[in-house]
């Protein structure tokens, strides 16, 4: 058994406190490790050390950044797979969908890259004579990064890139279900040619990890990416010393079926909404709204497609769904089974712990599906963050909409129709941050801005142009040559 270590200012470090916290695979139940249980003084070392490399860092011409994002493109090109494998067991999603995790850093490392030769600023003219104005991008300074484990290396990817790219150093914590995969992450970076200092990452639970990383000074920006529970706690304690935050939180997405859809295609897309990755994305379906015209038609090919979908290891390529994350979060999904039947919602399949065979020793639940739901039922309101999907009827577009946005999350919707003046208007009057039109809730890239609107974010967006914003302050330059002084709004 392995025990792992910080990684600090270029060292790999034990914590002070030599406390350690277990690593499980979801599936197996198999120890893959033990983590750091990082304290009070192991992450002032690393903010200390991100300090230090902070006044180095931001002075590397931001295209020699670049450079270095791109060996880091190439490098997770190149071990892909192994990275995938890795995922798969300490998170559980089947080995498909981790390529495509990690694919997603890899485009964000090319991406962010290309900025090194951007990161554009502007310049306007100015009202009085012989003067210039120029408006740049600065670093802000030390980021604290502080990510999920559903996307255990597209998540870091998407705050680490930008951040860096832009000239800040960070102090990276990822969730301690998947310490590994970010650390095989980390390894990479230094590999492809990173200073000592610029990246640090730290082990350890919220509490005390997260905890302490939020209340730290020398912190200047939280990018963070977690329930809304939690993300609503990192705003509040950061506000007492105007840490600026990004938060990228919940969903209820949902997947709007019209009278004119192609049910088959509808059928691939929630499908793969709903029960990919387990259901446990920020952007998976969990409701689908559809019209009364289609709703037995529609139940008709998606249940039976349900069924069949096969629960096991994520690392078996015959595998369609893989675990639940732990065993806490199996309870809540269970749990959630009951708060529906308790509503009066039907129960059509699913609904239960999977116990069968090698499925015992992991944490498996049967793709679950109720219908009759009603909008205010807590199972279409809350997010359940696994693999049960609620139908609720709807009778007209407009209903559908209302219902859609009609939820304290705001990430992501879908809409499955032939007709031109539904699409016009759901992409007027839907109120999420992405709208799909026929195609389910989740596939977004990375040149597109990504994040959410109420609950699920503070206004905030990652990757794209946008997700530079929150790792830049604005600086504005003007440059007097008249020889004397002039005065804005005052000389004439
Ligand atoms: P979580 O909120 O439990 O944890 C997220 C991170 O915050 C972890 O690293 C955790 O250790 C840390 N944390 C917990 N308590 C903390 C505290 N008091 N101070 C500082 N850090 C603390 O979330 P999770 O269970 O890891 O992830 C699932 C959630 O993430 C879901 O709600 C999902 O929708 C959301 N998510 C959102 C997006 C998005 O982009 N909107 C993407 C993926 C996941």
């Amino acid at each position: 058994m392995t025990t792992f270590q910080n990684f600090i200012g270029g060292k790999w470090q034990s914590t002070q406190s030599g406390h350690t916290f277990p690593n499980y695979n979801p599936a197996t139940g198999e120890l893959l490790g033990e983590f750091p249980l990082s304290d009070h003084a192991d992450i002032d070392a690393a903010v200390v050390a991100a300090r230090a490399a902070f006044a180095r860092w931001r002075l590397v011409p931001a295209p020699k950044r670049g450079e270095i994002l791109y060996r880091v493109g190439e490098l997770m090109t190149r071990h892909k797979e192994e990275l995938a494998r890795t995922m798969t067991q300490e998170m559980g999603k089947v080995l498909k969908e981790t390529r495509g995790d990690v694919q997603e850093g890899i485009d964000m490392a090319y991406y962010m890259g290309g900025e090194g030769r951007r990161l554009f600023g502007y310049t306007v003219p100015v009202e009085l004579p012989n003067k210039t104005g120029m408006a740049m991008r600065d670093p802000v300074g030390i980021v604290a990064c502080i990510t999920p484990w559903n996307f255990p290396i597209a998540i870091p990817t998407w705050k680490m890139f930008p951040a860096l790219i832009a000239g800040n150093t960070i102090v990276l914590k990822p969730a301690e279900d998947t310490p590994l995969s970010a650390l095989r992450l980390v390894e990479l970076l230094y590999e492809a040619g990173l200073p000592e200092g610029v990246v640090n990452i730290v082990f350890g639970p919220g509490r005390p990890t997260g905890e302490v990383l939020i209340h730290h000074p020398e912190v200047n920006v939280i990018s963070f990416t977690g329930s809304t529970e939690t993300g609503r706690h990192v705003a509040v304690e950061a506000a007492k010393s105007l840490k600026r935050v990004s938060l990228e939180m919940g969903g209820k997405n949902a997947v709007m079926v019209m009278d004119d859809a192609d049910l088959d295609l509808a059928v691939e897309g929630i499908l793969w909404s709903a029960y990919g990755t387990t259901g446990q994305r920020c952007t998976a379906c969990s409701r689908v709204l559809v019209h009364r015209a289609v709703r037995e038609a529609l139940l008709e090919k998606l249940v039976p497609r349900i069924e069949a979908l096969r629960l096991g290891n994520g690392l078996d390529e015959q595998t369609d769904v893989g675990p639940i994350i732990n065993a806490k979060q199996l309870a809540k999904v269970h749990s959630y089974t009951e708060v529906g039947k308790a509503e009066g919602a039907t129960l059509v399949t699913g609904g239960a712990v999977a116990q069968d065979g090698p499925l015992a020793k992991g944490y498996f639940y049967r793709p679950t599906l109720f219908s009759n739901v009603q909008p205010s039922m807590r199972i279409a309101q809350e997010e359940i963050f696994g693999p049960t999907l609620s139908v609720i009827t709807i009778d007209s577009l407009d209903e559908a909409i209302a219902i859609n946005n009609g939820t304290k999350y705001g990430l992501s919707s879908a809409i499955y129709t032939q007709n031109i003046n539904n699409v016009q208007c759901a992409t007027r009057d839907v109120t999420t941050g992405i709208l799909y039109i026929n195609s389910g809730t989740t596939g977004a890239e990375i040149q597109f801005p990504f994040g959410g609107t109420r609950g699920t974010g503070n206004g905030h967006r990652e990757a794209g142009l946008a997700g530079l914003d929150v790792f830049t302050e604005w600086k504005v330059v003007y440059t007097d040559y008249s020889g004397k002084l002039q005065k804005a709004q005052i000389d004439e």
